[in-house]
């Protein structure tokens, strides 16, 4: 048995029907290539994505694509659309190659220059009455290795060639816009003309994203709200994280895998604590490296919020909870517990050394209080290295 009903869902290459939040995107795609529809080979359109990792463009990019070709088929005209990586194919050969194997283009094997090969293409696409939208997806990598020139070849074609019908529009995608001033201005004007910004995702967002996703992935009933938003507090660019759809993903297929592999009927806070640390190695390392140092009562307090979010099974817990822990955990070892004062000092230091996560409480907690969280797992194993280094404090 399984949480999942289809894990691949969840993978980077899948390409959803919907993209909850990128809607403007896709609208500002299809105003920009609206004259491909209306006066196909009018204009060669060169609009230009740009967003740090995760934020949706090769998503977004794909997705118009796919849309665009069937509107365009709808109304008889012969479009395809082609989307080139180029953090694989660097160079202009190589990227041409690629242009010809997606488009299926027989290319005689050996001999021929970049520029020759492109221009069997271009040849073919006029023979055919073809149109193509081209992606050039990190063309940040194509500018870098290929340069300048290459990519003046591809963007000035038209302006070069009059005798040729505009047939190639183009998707550029770049992390920022910093890469482009390697190019000469001329160069760099052509690609920045028309921008389509996508900012990293609020954690509101990804919990739309994770919303969506997780109804196409997993069985109903597997995958609770609260993991979801746990997740999407973690990663959301306005609750620390980085806003990156890709590693909330991620976070949560690991989760799920965490669930199968001990056969449990839902995916809880704890698997999503353990797919966390799975993509993120170093916070383990600090957190355990960071351990010996702290005060005896520090850990004391520390494996009270471990034991306080053991089980209540929530992503935070309330400062109170685990004070009235502290209190007990004092009592097992025969320690004079620490003053209020004193235990609120020790939650911000952890907190300081990114060993928990505070935050003020919200809705689903009664009244304001400093909630407590740790979103490195396995918690046991945390519980047991912190009594450990609470014994040898002791002796
Ligand atoms: P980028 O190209 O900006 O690095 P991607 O387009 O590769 O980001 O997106 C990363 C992952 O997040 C992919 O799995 C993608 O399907 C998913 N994703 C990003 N934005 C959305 C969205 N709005 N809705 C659904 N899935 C999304």
């Amino acid at each position: 048995p399984s949480v999942f009903r289809s894990r691949d869902k969840l993978y980077p290459e899948y390409v959803p029907a919907y993209l909850p939040h990128r809607e403007e995107q896709l609208k500002n795609l299809a105003t920009y290539f609206r004259p491909l529809l209306v006066e196909p080979g009018s204009i060669s359109q060169r609009v230009l994505l740009v967003g740090s990792i995760g934020t949706g463009k090769t998503v977004t990019a794909k997705r118009f694509g796919s849309d665009f070709k069937q509107l365009a088929r709808q109304r008889g005209i012969n479009l395809e659309y082609v989307h080139v990586n180029c953090h694989r194919d660097r160079t202009l050969y190589l990227v041409v190659q690629e242009i010809a194997r997606q488009l299926r283009i027989p290319i005689p094997p050996r001999g021929l220059s970049a520029q020759e090969m492109f221009h069997i293409i271009l040849k073919y696409l006029e023979n055919r009455d073809m149109y193509v939208i081209l992606t050039l997806d990190e063309f940040d990598y194509f500018i870098e290795v290929a340069g300048n020139d290459a990519v003046y070849f591809l963007v000035r074609t038209y302006d070069e060639h009059s005798e040729y019908t505009k047939r190639i529009s183009f998707i550029f995608i770049s992390r920022s816009l910093t890469s482009l001033s390697r190019l000469d201005s001329a160069t760099e004007s052509y690609l920045v003309r028309n921008i389509i910004n996508f900012k990293p995702y609020a954690s509101r967002e990804l919990y739309d994203i994770l919303k969506y996703r997780s109804s196409e992935a997993f069985y109903e009933g597997t995958v609770g709200d609260d993991v979801l938003s746990y997740i999407a507090e973690l990663v959301g660019a306005d609750t620390g994280g980085s806003g990156n759809a890709r590693l909330a993903l991620e976070i949560l297929l690991l989760a799920g895998q965490e669930a199968d592999k001990e056969g449990a009927p839902r995916v809880t806070i704890e698997h999503v604590r353990r797919a966390f640390t799975q993509t993120n190695p170093d916070i383990s390392v600090m957190v355990n490296d960071a351990l010996p140092h702290l005060p005896l009562h520090e850990l004391l307090i520390l494996l009270a919020i471990v034991r306080t979010l053991q089980r209540s099974g929530e992503p935070y817990v309330r400062i109170g909870e685990v004070e009235a822990e502290y209190h007990h955990i004092c009592e097992e070892y025969g320690e004079t517990p620490r003053r209020h004062t004193q235990v609120y000092e020790y939650v911000m230091d952890l907190k300081r050394r990114s060993i928990i996560e505070t935050r003020l409480s919200g809705k689903g907690y009664r009244g304001k209080s400093t909630l407590i969280g740790i979103s490195v797992g396995p918690l046991d194993l945390l519980e047991k290295r912190i009594r450990e280094i609470i014994e040898y404090k002791r002796e």
